[in-house]
Protein backbone atom coordinates (compact mmCIF):
# COMPACT_ATOMS: atom_id res chain seq x y z
CA UNK A 1 0.00 0.00 0.00
CA UNK A 2 1.41 3.49 -0.76
CA UNK A 3 2.06 6.07 1.87
CA UNK A 4 -0.62 7.96 0.61
CA UNK A 5 -3.31 5.41 0.68
CA UNK A 6 -2.26 4.31 4.00
CA UNK A 7 -2.81 8.11 5.20
CA UNK A 8 -6.27 8.05 3.44
CA UNK A 9 -7.58 5.10 5.33
CA UNK A 10 -6.01 6.55 8.64
CA UNK A 11 -7.55 10.06 8.40
CA UNK A 12 -10.98 9.25 6.35
CA UNK A 13 -13.05 12.54 5.40
CA UNK A 14 -15.31 13.10 8.17
CA UNK A 15 -13.99 11.38 10.48
CA UNK A 16 -14.36 13.58 14.26
CA UNK A 17 -10.68 14.41 15.90
CA UNK A 18 -10.10 15.04 19.04
CA UNK A 19 -6.98 16.92 20.76
CA UNK A 20 -6.54 15.59 24.29
CA UNK A 21 -4.59 17.96 26.77
CA UNK A 22 -3.43 20.94 25.47
CA UNK A 23 -2.21 24.10 26.26
CA UNK A 24 -5.25 25.92 23.63
CA UNK A 25 -4.58 29.14 23.27
CA UNK A 26 -8.25 29.76 21.58
CA UNK A 27 -7.54 33.66 20.52
CA UNK A 28 -11.73 33.82 21.49
CA UNK A 29 -11.25 36.64 23.37
CA UNK A 30 -14.75 35.31 25.64
CA UNK A 31 -12.43 31.29 25.99
CA UNK A 32 -9.09 32.79 26.71
CA UNK A 33 -6.24 30.19 27.04
CA UNK A 34 -6.96 26.93 28.45
CA UNK A 35 -4.36 24.20 30.23
CA UNK A 36 -5.13 20.89 30.42
CA UNK A 37 -7.91 21.71 27.35
CA UNK A 38 -9.35 19.51 25.03
CA UNK A 39 -10.90 20.23 21.58
CA UNK A 40 -13.45 18.26 19.59
CA UNK A 41 -13.84 18.69 15.81
CA UNK A 42 -16.71 17.43 13.86
CA UNK A 43 -17.09 17.80 10.76
CA UNK A 44 -15.24 20.71 8.94
CA UNK A 45 -16.21 22.92 12.26
CA UNK A 46 -15.31 23.13 16.32
CA UNK A 47 -17.63 21.07 18.14
CA UNK A 48 -16.04 21.86 21.56
CA UNK A 49 -13.75 23.37 23.78
CA UNK A 50 -13.51 22.41 27.18
CA UNK A 51 -11.46 19.61 29.82
CA UNK A 52 -12.13 15.69 29.42
CA UNK A 53 -14.57 16.38 26.64
CA UNK A 54 -17.28 13.32 25.65
CA UNK A 55 -16.86 12.35 21.95
CA UNK A 56 -18.35 10.53 19.20
CA UNK A 57 -17.79 6.99 19.08
CA UNK A 58 -14.98 6.44 16.48
CA UNK A 59 -13.25 9.55 17.35
CA UNK A 60 -9.24 9.87 16.55
CA UNK A 61 -7.71 10.80 19.51
CA UNK A 62 -4.64 12.70 19.14
CA UNK A 63 -2.48 13.29 22.67
CA UNK A 64 -1.28 16.91 22.63
CA UNK A 65 0.03 16.99 26.15
CA UNK A 66 3.43 19.12 26.82
CA UNK A 67 1.70 21.23 23.13
CA UNK A 68 0.15 24.21 22.51
CA UNK A 69 -2.76 23.48 20.19
CA UNK A 70 -3.38 27.80 18.22
CA UNK A 71 -6.16 28.29 15.39
CA UNK A 72 -4.32 27.99 11.77
CA UNK A 73 -1.90 31.14 10.86
CA UNK A 74 -3.32 33.50 8.02
CA UNK A 75 -0.96 35.10 5.81
CA UNK A 76 -2.43 37.67 4.26
CA UNK A 77 0.19 38.31 1.80
CA UNK A 78 2.30 35.81 0.01
CA UNK A 79 3.80 35.98 -3.70
CA UNK A 80 3.23 32.25 -4.09
CA UNK A 81 4.27 31.54 -7.57
CA UNK A 82 7.68 33.30 -6.61
CA UNK A 83 8.84 29.87 -4.47
CA UNK A 84 9.56 28.28 -7.69
CA UNK A 85 12.98 30.30 -6.89
CA UNK A 86 13.39 29.52 -3.80
CA UNK A 87 16.16 31.99 -1.88
CA UNK A 88 17.38 32.82 -5.29
CA UNK A 89 17.50 36.59 -3.90
CA UNK A 90 19.11 36.19 -0.46
CA UNK A 91 21.23 39.05 -0.89
CA UNK A 92 18.77 41.27 -3.36
CA UNK A 93 16.97 44.73 -2.34
CA UNK A 94 14.14 46.00 -3.70
CA UNK A 95 15.66 47.57 -6.48
CA UNK A 96 16.99 44.16 -7.22
CA UNK A 97 13.68 42.33 -7.03
CA UNK A 98 12.09 45.44 -9.70
CA UNK A 99 15.28 44.77 -11.96
CA UNK A 100 14.31 40.97 -11.90
CA UNK A 101 10.84 40.58 -12.02
CA UNK A 102 9.56 43.70 -13.85
CA UNK A 103 11.73 45.09 -16.14
CA UNK A 104 13.82 41.56 -17.01
CA UNK A 105 12.27 37.94 -16.39
CA UNK A 106 8.66 38.48 -15.02
CA UNK A 107 7.80 37.95 -18.62
CA UNK A 108 9.40 34.44 -19.07
CA UNK A 109 7.36 33.10 -16.59
CA UNK A 110 4.76 29.84 -18.06
CA UNK A 111 1.25 28.86 -16.82
CA UNK A 112 3.50 25.99 -15.64
CA UNK A 113 5.96 27.63 -13.86
CA UNK A 114 3.10 29.58 -11.62
CA UNK A 115 1.83 26.31 -11.05
CA UNK A 116 5.05 24.99 -9.58
CA UNK A 117 5.43 27.61 -7.63
CA UNK A 118 1.99 27.87 -6.07
CA UNK A 119 2.51 24.32 -5.81
CA UNK A 120 5.28 24.35 -3.43
CA UNK A 121 4.05 27.54 -1.96
CA UNK A 122 0.71 25.71 -0.81
CA UNK A 123 2.42 22.41 0.43
CA UNK A 124 4.76 24.57 2.29
CA UNK A 125 2.05 26.45 3.73
CA UNK A 126 0.34 24.09 5.12
CA UNK A 127 3.60 22.13 6.66
CA UNK A 128 3.85 25.07 8.18
CA UNK A 129 0.36 25.93 10.37
CA UNK A 130 -0.62 28.43 7.58
CA UNK A 131 -4.06 27.48 7.20
CA UNK A 132 -4.87 30.34 5.09
CA UNK A 133 -2.70 32.00 2.55
CA UNK A 134 -3.36 34.99 0.25
CA UNK A 135 -1.70 34.46 -3.09
CA UNK A 136 -0.23 38.38 -4.14
CA UNK A 137 -0.14 36.42 -7.66
CA UNK A 138 0.85 39.29 -9.71
CA UNK A 139 2.84 36.69 -12.51
CA UNK A 140 -0.82 36.08 -14.17
CA UNK A 141 0.07 37.31 -17.95
CA UNK A 142 -3.35 35.68 -19.23
CA UNK A 143 -6.25 33.72 -17.67
CA UNK A 144 -3.96 30.06 -18.44
CA UNK A 145 -1.47 31.53 -15.81
CA UNK A 146 -4.89 32.38 -13.61
CA UNK A 147 -6.03 28.67 -13.92
CA UNK A 148 -2.22 27.20 -13.70
CA UNK A 149 -2.66 29.32 -10.05
CA UNK A 150 -5.62 27.96 -9.28
CA UNK A 151 -5.26 24.48 -10.36
CA UNK A 152 -2.50 24.07 -7.59
CA UNK A 153 -4.21 25.99 -4.72
CA UNK A 154 -7.02 23.15 -5.60
CA UNK A 155 -4.66 20.34 -5.36
CA UNK A 156 -3.50 20.97 -1.90
CA UNK A 157 -5.77 21.25 1.33
CA UNK A 158 -5.00 24.36 2.19
CA UNK A 159 -7.58 27.73 2.55
CA UNK A 160 -6.15 30.29 -0.35
CA UNK A 161 -7.43 33.51 -1.63
CA UNK A 162 -6.53 34.29 -4.69
CA UNK A 163 -4.93 37.87 -5.49
CA UNK A 164 -5.41 38.46 -8.88
CA UNK A 165 -2.90 40.27 -10.24
CA UNK A 166 -0.69 40.86 -13.80
CA UNK A 167 2.62 43.24 -12.73
CA UNK A 168 3.45 43.78 -16.77
CA UNK A 169 -0.34 44.70 -17.59
CA UNK A 170 -2.40 47.80 -16.91
CA UNK A 171 -5.12 46.79 -14.31
CA UNK A 172 -7.57 49.39 -15.95
CA UNK A 173 -7.22 47.24 -18.65
CA UNK A 174 -6.73 43.44 -17.56
CA UNK A 175 -9.60 43.64 -15.57
CA UNK A 176 -11.91 44.51 -18.30
CA UNK A 177 -11.31 41.33 -20.54
CA UNK A 178 -13.71 39.16 -21.33
CA UNK A 179 -11.51 36.31 -20.37
CA UNK A 180 -11.40 38.08 -16.56
CA UNK A 181 -14.70 37.68 -16.40
CA UNK A 182 -14.91 34.25 -17.62
CA UNK A 183 -12.32 33.24 -15.28
CA UNK A 184 -14.23 34.30 -12.05
CA UNK A 185 -16.90 32.81 -13.21
CA UNK A 186 -15.10 29.32 -14.04
CA UNK A 187 -12.50 29.17 -11.26
CA UNK A 188 -14.35 31.40 -8.22
CA UNK A 189 -18.01 31.12 -7.89
CA UNK A 190 -18.98 28.78 -5.76
CA UNK A 191 -15.76 27.82 -4.04
CA UNK A 192 -17.22 28.99 -0.87
CA UNK A 193 -14.27 29.92 1.74
CA UNK A 194 -12.03 27.93 0.61
CA UNK A 195 -11.12 29.17 -2.23
CA UNK A 196 -11.86 32.99 -2.28
CA UNK A 197 -10.60 36.25 -4.44
CA UNK A 198 -8.99 39.81 -4.32
CA UNK A 199 -7.81 42.09 -6.75
CA UNK A 200 -4.34 43.04 -6.60
CA UNK A 201 -2.78 46.06 -7.79
CA UNK A 202 -0.38 49.23 -6.93
CA UNK A 203 -1.48 52.65 -6.98
CA UNK A 204 1.25 54.68 -8.59
CA UNK A 205 0.08 58.34 -7.16
CA UNK A 206 -0.42 59.79 -10.96
CA UNK A 207 -2.75 62.43 -10.69
CA UNK A 208 -4.60 61.09 -13.75
CA UNK A 209 -5.82 58.12 -11.27
CA UNK A 210 -5.65 55.26 -13.90
CA UNK A 211 -6.12 52.81 -11.41
CA UNK A 212 -9.63 54.39 -11.02
CA UNK A 213 -11.07 51.71 -14.02
CA UNK A 214 -9.15 48.88 -11.55
CA UNK A 215 -11.25 49.94 -8.39
CA UNK A 216 -15.14 50.16 -10.27
CA UNK A 217 -13.81 46.37 -11.41
CA UNK A 218 -13.38 45.54 -7.84
CA UNK A 219 -16.64 47.33 -7.23
CA UNK A 220 -18.25 45.17 -9.74
CA UNK A 221 -17.33 41.81 -9.03
CA UNK A 222 -17.58 42.53 -5.40
CA UNK A 223 -13.72 41.76 -4.88
CA UNK A 224 -11.82 43.48 -2.02
CA UNK A 225 -8.40 44.82 -3.13
CA UNK A 226 -4.87 44.88 -1.88
CA UNK A 227 -2.02 47.15 -2.64
CA UNK A 228 1.43 47.68 -2.02
CA UNK A 229 1.28 50.62 0.07
CA UNK A 230 4.35 52.79 1.32
CA UNK A 231 6.68 51.65 -0.14
CA UNK A 232 9.73 53.65 -0.48
CA UNK A 233 10.71 54.76 -3.87
CA UNK A 234 7.08 53.19 -5.67
CA UNK A 235 3.65 53.77 -3.80
CA UNK A 236 3.46 56.56 -1.66
CA UNK A 237 0.87 59.08 -0.01
CA UNK A 238 -0.29 60.29 -3.43
CA UNK A 239 -2.06 56.56 -4.30
CA UNK A 240 -3.71 56.87 -0.73
CA UNK A 241 -5.28 60.56 -1.69
CA UNK A 242 -6.60 59.59 -4.73
CA UNK A 243 -7.79 56.09 -3.39
CA UNK A 244 -9.56 58.22 -0.42
CA UNK A 245 -10.66 60.92 -2.60
CA UNK A 246 -12.24 58.89 -4.97
CA UNK A 247 -14.09 56.60 -2.42
CA UNK A 248 -12.16 53.57 -2.69
CA UNK A 249 -10.82 52.68 0.43
CA UNK A 250 -13.07 50.60 2.63
CA UNK A 251 -12.97 48.10 5.23
CA UNK A 252 -12.19 45.47 2.78
CA UNK A 253 -8.83 47.13 1.33
CA UNK A 254 -5.52 45.84 2.84
CA UNK A 255 -2.75 47.92 2.78
CA UNK A 256 0.65 45.66 2.09
CA UNK A 257 3.29 47.25 4.13
CA UNK A 258 2.42 50.56 4.86
CA UNK A 259 5.73 51.53 5.91
CA UNK A 260 6.63 55.05 4.63
CA UNK A 261 3.33 57.00 4.83
CA UNK A 262 2.65 60.31 6.42
CA UNK A 263 0.33 61.03 9.53
CA UNK A 264 -2.55 61.85 6.93
CA UNK A 265 -2.70 58.54 5.41
CA UNK A 266 -2.42 56.37 8.35
CA UNK A 267 -5.50 58.98 10.03
CA UNK A 268 -7.20 57.56 6.01
CA UNK A 269 -6.99 54.15 6.06
CA UNK A 270 -7.78 54.29 9.86
CA UNK A 271 -11.07 56.02 9.08
CA UNK A 272 -12.20 53.94 6.11
CA UNK A 273 -11.75 50.63 8.13
CA UNK A 274 -8.52 49.39 6.18
CA UNK A 275 -5.91 46.71 7.16
CA UNK A 276 -2.56 46.73 7.11
CA UNK A 277 -0.03 43.44 6.25
CA UNK A 278 2.98 43.44 8.34
CA UNK A 279 5.70 41.98 6.54
CA UNK A 280 8.38 42.74 8.65
CA UNK A 281 11.15 40.04 7.31
CA UNK A 282 10.52 41.83 4.38
CA UNK A 283 10.15 45.43 5.28
CA UNK A 284 13.80 44.67 6.99
CA UNK A 285 15.57 43.60 4.47
CA UNK A 286 14.52 45.13 1.03
CA UNK A 287 13.89 48.65 1.67
CA UNK A 288 9.95 49.28 1.98
CA UNK A 289 10.42 51.09 5.10
CA UNK A 290 10.47 50.18 8.56
CA UNK A 291 8.11 47.31 9.78
CA UNK A 292 4.79 49.79 11.04
CA UNK A 293 3.33 48.53 13.67
CA UNK A 294 4.97 50.73 16.03
CA UNK A 295 3.23 53.58 14.64
CA UNK A 296 -0.30 51.68 13.08
CA UNK A 297 -1.22 51.16 16.56
CA UNK A 298 -0.94 55.09 17.24
CA UNK A 299 -4.15 55.46 14.66
CA UNK A 300 -5.91 52.38 15.62
CA UNK A 301 -5.05 50.36 12.56
CA UNK A 302 -5.94 46.58 12.47
CA UNK A 303 -2.55 44.85 11.60
CA UNK A 304 -2.59 41.65 9.98
CA UNK A 305 0.79 39.60 8.92
CA UNK A 306 2.57 38.56 5.70
CA UNK A 307 5.97 36.55 4.68
CA UNK A 308 5.76 38.24 1.73
CA UNK A 309 7.92 35.94 -0.86
CA UNK A 310 9.66 33.02 -0.44
CA UNK A 311 11.96 34.37 -3.72
CA UNK A 312 14.19 36.15 -0.38
CA UNK A 313 13.28 34.81 3.07
CA UNK A 314 11.25 32.45 4.43
CA UNK A 315 7.55 31.28 4.74
CA UNK A 316 5.90 30.62 7.66
CA UNK A 317 4.55 33.11 10.17
CA UNK A 318 7.26 31.75 13.47
CA UNK A 319 9.56 34.07 11.74
CA UNK A 320 6.88 36.74 10.47
CA UNK A 321 5.64 36.88 14.56
CA UNK A 322 9.35 36.95 15.55
CA UNK A 323 11.05 39.82 13.54
CA UNK A 324 7.37 41.71 13.76
CA UNK A 325 7.76 41.85 17.95
CA UNK A 326 11.90 42.31 17.73
CA UNK A 327 11.05 45.42 15.21
CA UNK A 328 8.80 46.90 16.87
CA UNK A 329 10.35 46.61 19.99
CA UNK A 330 13.95 47.91 19.04
CA UNK A 331 12.10 50.87 17.21
CA UNK A 332 10.12 51.88 20.36
CA UNK A 333 13.97 51.73 22.39
CA UNK A 334 15.76 53.49 19.07
CA UNK A 335 12.87 56.62 19.66
CA UNK A 336 13.12 56.23 23.66
CA UNK A 337 16.70 56.85 23.17
CA UNK A 338 16.88 59.93 20.72
CA UNK A 339 14.81 61.43 23.49
CA UNK A 340 17.34 60.31 26.05
CA UNK A 341 14.74 57.97 27.65
CA UNK A 342 14.65 54.56 28.36
CA UNK A 343 11.97 52.40 27.74
CA UNK A 344 10.94 50.82 30.90
CA UNK A 345 7.65 48.82 29.99
CA UNK A 346 7.36 47.18 26.68
CA UNK A 347 4.28 47.96 24.88
CA UNK A 348 3.70 44.88 22.17
CA UNK A 349 3.13 41.48 23.94
CA UNK A 350 3.55 38.17 22.48
CA UNK A 351 -0.23 37.26 22.79
CA UNK A 352 -0.78 40.03 20.78
CA UNK A 353 1.15 38.83 17.71
CA UNK A 354 -0.42 35.64 17.93
CA UNK A 355 -3.43 37.38 17.31
CA UNK A 356 -1.87 39.46 15.03
CA UNK A 357 -1.29 35.86 13.22
CA UNK A 358 -4.34 33.92 13.42
CA UNK A 359 -7.64 36.33 14.10
CA UNK A 360 -6.02 39.71 12.96
CA UNK A 361 -5.30 37.70 9.43
CA UNK A 362 -8.98 36.23 9.67
CA UNK A 363 -9.91 39.75 9.87
CA UNK A 364 -8.00 41.60 7.32
CA UNK A 365 -9.58 39.08 5.12
CA UNK A 366 -13.58 39.33 6.79
CA UNK A 367 -12.94 36.01 7.47
CA UNK A 368 -13.58 35.60 11.34
CA UNK A 369 -17.00 34.54 11.06
CA UNK A 370 -15.49 31.47 10.01
CA UNK A 371 -11.53 31.20 10.99
CA UNK A 372 -9.28 32.82 13.42
CA UNK A 373 -9.90 31.63 16.98
CA UNK A 374 -11.07 28.18 18.42
CA UNK A 375 -14.37 28.87 18.84
CA UNK A 376 -17.24 26.46 18.81
CA UNK A 377 -19.41 26.58 15.43
CA UNK A 378 -16.16 28.31 13.75
CA UNK A 379 -14.27 26.24 10.79
CA UNK A 380 -11.64 23.32 12.14
CA UNK A 381 -8.09 25.24 10.95
CA UNK A 382 -6.09 24.31 13.90
CA UNK A 383 -1.97 24.27 14.39
CA UNK A 384 -0.65 21.73 17.06
CA UNK A 385 2.99 22.68 18.38
CA UNK A 386 4.51 20.33 20.12
CA UNK A 387 7.82 18.15 19.47
CA UNK A 388 8.83 15.39 22.09
CA UNK A 389 12.27 15.48 20.31
CA UNK A 390 12.83 18.94 20.78
CA UNK A 391 14.89 20.37 24.13
CA UNK A 392 13.22 23.49 23.40
CA UNK A 393 9.85 22.11 23.81
CA UNK A 394 9.88 22.31 28.04
CA UNK A 395 9.81 24.44 30.18
CA UNK A 396 6.05 25.79 28.89
CA UNK A 397 5.39 28.79 30.79
CA UNK A 398 4.05 31.48 28.93
CA UNK A 399 2.44 29.60 26.09
CA UNK A 400 2.41 32.88 23.54
CA UNK A 401 6.09 34.14 24.37
CA UNK A 402 6.82 30.14 23.33
CA UNK A 403 5.32 30.21 20.27
CA UNK A 404 7.19 33.70 19.55
CA UNK A 405 10.38 33.13 20.66
CA UNK A 406 11.07 29.45 20.82
CA UNK A 407 8.92 27.09 18.64
CA UNK A 408 9.50 27.29 14.52
CA UNK A 409 8.23 25.38 11.84
CA UNK A 410 9.80 22.43 12.58
CA UNK A 411 7.54 21.95 15.97
CA UNK A 412 4.54 21.83 13.82
CA UNK A 413 2.92 18.40 14.58
CA UNK A 414 -0.36 18.63 13.39
CA UNK A 415 -2.54 20.81 11.02
CA UNK A 416 -5.96 20.82 10.81
CA UNK A 417 -7.62 22.29 7.46
CA UNK A 418 -11.60 22.25 7.42
CA UNK A 419 -11.97 19.69 9.91
CA UNK A 420 -9.21 17.84 7.58
CA UNK A 421 -5.86 15.99 9.49
CA UNK A 422 -3.32 17.45 6.27
CA UNK A 423 -0.09 17.13 8.88
CA UNK A 424 0.45 14.72 11.55
CA UNK A 425 3.53 13.69 13.92
CA UNK A 426 5.37 16.03 12.01
CA UNK A 427 4.28 14.13 8.24
CA UNK A 428 2.33 16.13 5.87
CA UNK A 429 -0.64 13.41 5.06
CA UNK A 430 -1.72 12.29 1.40
CA UNK A 431 0.68 14.68 -0.20
CA UNK A 432 3.19 13.95 -2.59
CA UNK A 433 5.87 16.06 -2.18
CA UNK A 434 7.87 14.41 -4.90
CA UNK A 435 5.32 16.43 -7.51
CA UNK A 436 6.15 19.60 -6.99
CA UNK A 437 9.69 19.03 -6.62
CA UNK A 438 9.99 17.82 -10.00
CA UNK A 439 7.46 20.67 -11.20
CA UNK A 440 9.95 23.02 -9.63
CA UNK A 441 12.64 21.54 -10.44
CA UNK A 442 11.55 22.00 -14.63
CA UNK A 443 10.98 25.73 -13.60
CA UNK A 444 14.47 26.00 -12.53
CA UNK A 445 16.06 24.70 -15.32
CA UNK A 446 14.16 26.18 -17.55
CA UNK A 447 14.63 29.77 -16.05
CA UNK A 448 18.04 28.94 -16.33
CA UNK A 449 18.43 28.62 -19.61
CA UNK A 450 16.25 31.32 -20.85
CA UNK A 451 18.43 33.98 -19.18
CA UNK A 452 21.28 32.24 -19.70
CA UNK A 453 24.01 31.61 -17.09
CA UNK A 454 25.84 34.88 -16.99
CA UNK A 455 22.49 36.32 -15.93
CA UNK A 456 21.01 33.78 -13.67
CA UNK A 457 24.48 33.90 -12.03
CA UNK A 458 24.85 38.06 -11.96
CA UNK A 459 20.81 37.96 -10.88
CA UNK A 460 21.61 36.31 -8.10
CA UNK A 461 24.50 37.85 -6.88
CA UNK A 462 24.61 41.64 -7.11
CA UNK A 463 27.20 43.86 -6.93
CA UNK A 464 27.84 44.77 -3.33
CA UNK A 465 27.80 48.23 -1.39
CA UNK A 466 31.20 49.40 -0.55
CA UNK A 467 31.73 50.79 2.85
CA UNK A 468 32.96 54.20 3.27
CA UNK A 469 35.68 53.28 5.80
CA UNK A 470 37.19 55.42 8.41
CA UNK A 471 40.71 56.29 9.64
CA UNK A 472 41.26 55.37 12.63
CA UNK A 473 42.65 58.16 14.91
CA UNK A 474 44.57 55.78 17.20
CA UNK A 475 46.54 53.98 15.07
CA UNK A 476 47.72 53.27 11.51
CA UNK A 477 44.74 52.44 9.09
CA UNK A 478 45.37 49.33 7.19
CA UNK A 479 42.61 50.02 4.70
CA UNK A 480 42.93 46.19 2.62
CA UNK A 481 43.29 44.09 6.58
CA UNK A 482 40.05 46.62 6.99
CA UNK A 483 38.00 45.72 3.68
CA UNK A 484 38.69 41.93 4.32
CA UNK A 485 37.69 42.28 7.99
CA UNK A 486 34.16 43.06 5.71
CA UNK A 487 34.52 40.23 3.51
CA UNK A 488 35.24 42.35 0.82
CA UNK A 489 38.35 39.78 -0.43
CA UNK A 490 38.15 41.24 -3.95
CA UNK A 491 38.42 44.84 -2.95
CA UNK A 492 41.13 44.28 -0.80
CA UNK A 493 43.41 42.78 -3.32
CA UNK A 494 42.62 45.53 -5.58
CA UNK A 495 43.14 48.27 -2.91
CA UNK A 496 45.92 50.17 -3.74
CA UNK A 497 48.71 49.93 -0.83
CA UNK A 498 48.13 53.23 0.90
ZN1 LIG B 1 4.60 41.94 -1.99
Amino acid sequence: MSQISADNDRFPPGRPVVFRNATVLTIDPSLGMLEGGDVLVVGDRVEAVGRQLTVPDGTMEIDATNGILMPGMVDTHRHMWQTALRGFGADWTLTNYFQFYYLNWGKIFRPEDIYAGNLLAAIEAIDAGVTTTVDWSHGLQTTEHADAAVDALEAIPGRFVLAYGNLLGAPWQWTKAPEFADFIRRRIDGKGDRLRMQLAFDVTGDPAFPEKGAFEAAREFNLPVTTHAGVWGATNDNGIRLMHEHGFMTPSTIYVHAATLSEDSYQRIAATGGHASVSSESEQNAGQGYPPTWRLRRYGIPVSLSMDTSVWWSGDLFSAMRSTLSADRAREHLEAHKRNETVVLSHLRAEQVVTWATLGGAQALGMDNLIGSITPGKKADLVLVKNDQSPVMFPLLHPYGHIVFQAGRGDVHTVVVDGRVVKYEHRLVGIDLNTARQAVARTVEYARTQMGEQAWNAAMNPEKAVVELRDNPYTYTDQARARAAQGDGAAAQAAPQE
